[in-house]
């Protein structure tokens, strides 16, 4: 039986996707190409196709013996997201909902889906607890605490098992070097940060330095990708012994300030990265931090990368070995 993958070529997508080959996994990748790479896809039959495409969809689930679904597939922008909502519904929520409507059309019902911390928004308490109030700050989390909802909707009425993973801030490359971090336009902390390392940018702009966080700037828990694409894996094995459904953090419960992880990638590349405090952007929670007990209790999983300078110097070798990402090849 094969496992589907939707944006299995994006950042973690592909990073499951090489976790899966590795444990000699049948891998179907459904990638509309929008944000993901060809070559981020180290093997299994890719499909360039969106959920969206009722006709595509077919193909894919006629052609291939699929019996869970791991989805990525979703746009994941903070800053746009505020800019342009419909994109995200539209995206993500109907996307969402497109998927489901295929796989109860085909029988399949086990579906592994990427969450977010978004969705809780401003937290009640840290480390957060998968049982706290989601009350999302932006409209990325909006839409990805939707799709969990709508989830959880088709198991009680047409028995989809699902494991909802909420994650907090993916970092990392794989240790191959072969597949790492490449968006379009980047937005994220770390590969921007090892930008102004390579010489790209002359600085890092620091969203806010006036949060009611120690140093000022926002905490976050960072995981390393291979990590995450583990604990994809463990929530596949659940759902096929026949666990229940659940929803689960995967963080490593240690918040990073942007201050601190600009200091430790100072350390890891020897560059000075220069910094300059500007505006909060909008959306930004201070500080999200994950309790990870359910899921270590629950799936079993237990991280290898705890460190953050770790993370940062499997992130470093790749951006040093592909400097303009993907394409630049
Ligand atoms: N951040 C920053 N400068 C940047 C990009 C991000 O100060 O150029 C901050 C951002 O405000 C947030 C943290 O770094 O507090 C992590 O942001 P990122 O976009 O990497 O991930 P997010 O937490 O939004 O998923």
């Amino acid at each position: 039986m094969a496992i589907l993958v939707t944006g299995g070529a994006g950042y973690i997508g592909s990073h499951t996707v090489a976790a899966l080959l590795e444990r000699n996994e049948e891998v179907i990748v459904v990638d509309n190409l929008q944000q993901g790479h060809r070559e981020a896809v180290l093997g299994g039959k890719l499909y360039e196709a969106d959920l969206r495409d009722a006709e595509q969809m077919d193909k894919v689930f006629r052609e291939n013996e699929i019996d869970a679904v791991i989805h990525f597939a979703a746009n994941s922008l903070v800053g746009e997201s505020m800019q342009n909502p419909a994109k995200y519904y539209h995206n993500n929520v109907y996307g969402t909902l497109c998927l489901l409507e295929k796989m109860n059309q085909y029988g399949v019902t086990k579906i592994v889906f990427s969450s977010t911390a978004a969705t809780y928004g401003e937290p009640e308490q840290v480390p957060i607890m998968e049982d706290d109030r989601t009350r999302p700050t932006n409209a990325y989390g909006e839409t990805k605490l939707a799709m969990e909802n709508m989830i959880r909707w088709f198991d009680t009425a047409y028995g989809i098992k699902y494991v909802s993973l909420r994650y907090f801030n993916a970092a990392g490359a794989h240790h191959s070097g072969r597949i790492g971090e490449d968006h379009t336009p980047e937005t994220h902390l770390i590969p921007l940060i090892l930008q102004v390392a390579l010489g790209q940018r002359s600085h890092i702009s620091l969203f806010g330095d006036d949060y009611p966080t120690p140093d000022g700037t926002c905490s976050r828990d960072y995981i390393h990708v291979t990590d995450l694409a583990d604990a994809h894996i463990l929530a596949v094995h659940r759902l096929r012994q026949g666990g229940d459904s659940c929803v689960c953090n995967l963080g490593n419960g240690q918040g990073f300030s942007v201050k601190e992880v600009i200091e430790i990638a100072r350390k890891v590349t020897g560059h000075p990265i220069p910094a300059v405090v500007e505006a909060r952007r909008a959306g930004d929670p201070a500080a999200l931090v994950a309790s990870s007990a359910r899921a270590r209790a629950e799936l079993g999983w237990n991280p290898q990368y705890g460190s953050l300078e770790r993370m940062i110097e499997t992130a470093w070798a790749w951006h040093q070995a592909h400097p303009r990402g993907y394409g630049g090849q």
